[in-house]
Parts: C-alpha cells; structure tokens; sequence
C-alpha cells in the first residue's frame, strides 16, 4: 500500500488569531481531500485551541510545533502533550532545528520529547537535518543517522508507527535554497534504510520522511514525486492560503 503523504504547515511564530483564522479558511476553501493525503496545521502554541475549532468542520489535522517532554506537573511554561491531544492536536512536530538551536535541545530531549508526545496519543514529526558547514565537513550522514537513530532507540516498538520524520536541510530552511530533488531523495533513502535496521523493514516502508526547506509552489511537484519523499513540512510558504494550496495541489498532480 502507497505511504501516506503529509502536508504540514509550520506557522512559526507567526499570525494572530484574525490572520489565522483567515488563513484556515482560505485553505479549507481550495481543499479537495484525497485519500492517501494528510493536510497538517501547525499555528503558535497560543493560537491552537482556537484553531481546533477553525478546523472542526474540515478534514485538515492540528498539530504543535513542540511540547514538553513531560507529561504535567511543575514545568512552568512547557506545554503538555496530554494537554495537546486533548484540545484537539493529531501531530507534534519534535526537534525541530530552530528548537535545538534556540533551545539547545540535545537528541536526547528530542527522543524523550518525542516519547512523550506519543505516550500521549500524538503522532510526531521528527525533524532532522545538516547545516551547511557539517554538509561541507562530510558529516552530515552521520549526524542524520543518530538524530534518528536515537528516536527507535528510546520509543517502544509499538510506537513506532506514530513517528514520521522530517529531512530539513538547515541551510535550506527560511533562505530561499531548496535541496534539489536529487540531493533530498539521497538523504530520505539513506534515513528510510537506516530505519530499517534500527526498526525493521516493514516499519521503514510505511514511516513518512517529509521533505522541508523553502518548499513552494514551483518545487513541490518535482520533490514530492520522489520515491522517498512523502511529503513536505513547510514554514514560509504555509503562511498564504494561495502558497500553501498550490503545494497541496502539487501532490494531487503528481
Ligand atoms: C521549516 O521551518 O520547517 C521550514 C521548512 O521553513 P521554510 O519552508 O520557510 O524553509
């Protein structure tokens, strides 16, 4: 059976409630469903119990740009995954590189960031990646393999059907450059085989890899028909209804 494809927009720190709500609309409004697509909105923390309702009557998904990785407690100004599900979240998306960077969130933190949001009953969206000096330096297999590697490591196998992960090339993110499809569809092959040997082979068929970096309109077509990627998480280009559709229907055509 074909993967699922993923389309998630990552607002950011973006948006107050009037533009996203707006933008929600503009997306259910040019939104025709498919069945083997999944289109994922992923507004700031304050704005997702509103977006719960925005999305109600539609088949679009909510999800969080990142939670704690507790599950409550004393953990002032951390968001409980718990708390996410409940108010309506399907996703959460864990490491993500402005995280580790403005965070200093360790593999570790992710991996255990990650557990929690899938204890909860979130599905998450590991994300992963070089910057351009580790890509120059060779690294940056190595540096993919353990950010994953540690995610299979630290889940229990049974929810290992709740990860997708997210191959976002740091020096693609927000600059306008975009790994080519060649280059992107290397990197998901290699993170799909390293799958299968920390998880297995079946696992490494059905897990989605996302693609991110300044994934838009003109692009989308030709790097979600690689046969790796599975879809794209997206940051700038999901701030406009018309970008984020023209993505979404990139997939339909392809
Ligand atoms: C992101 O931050 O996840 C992202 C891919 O951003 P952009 O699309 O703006 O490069």
């Amino acid at each position: 059976m074909a993967r699922k494809c993923i389309i998630a927009g990552n607002w950011k720190m973006n948006l107050d409630p009037d533009q996203g709500f707006e933008l929600i609309e503009g997306i259910k409004a040019g939104f025709k469903p498919k069945a083997n697509l999944e289109v994922v909105v992923i507004p700031p923390m304050p704005l997702v119990a509103l977006a719960a309702h925005w999305v109600t009557d539609s088949t679009l998904s909510l999800g969080a740009q990142t939670s704690s990785s507790f599950r409550d407690g004393a953990h002032t100004g951390d968001t409980s995954p718990e708390l996410l599900r409940i108010l309506g979240c399907r996703y959460a998306l864990s490491g993500h590189s402005e995280r580790r960077g403005d965070h200093h969130e360790s593999d570790a933190q992710v991996a255990a960031q990650a557990k929690a949001q899938v204890e909860a009953g979130l599905k998450t969206i590991v994300c992963c990646g070089e910057s351009l000096q580790e890509r120059e330096a060779g690294v940056h297999i190595n540096k993919i393999k353990n950010q994953i590697g540690i995610i299979y490591d630290t889940l229990p196998p049974e929810y290992w059907g709740e990860v997708s992960i997210a191959y976002e090339p740091i020096w693609a993110i927000g600059t306008g450059k975009t790994a080519s499809p060649v280059q992107a569809q290397e990197i998901h092959k290699m993170i799909r085989d390293h799958i299968e040997s920390k998880a297995g082979a079946q696992v490494a068929r059905s897990t989605a890899i996302l693609y991110g970096g300044s994934v838009k309109g003109s692009n989308a077509k030709e790097l979600l028909g690689q046969p790796d990627i599975d879809g794209a998480l997206v940051g700038g280009a999901s701030l406009k209804a018309d970008d984020f559709s023209q993505i979404i229907q990139a997939y339909e055509v392809s």
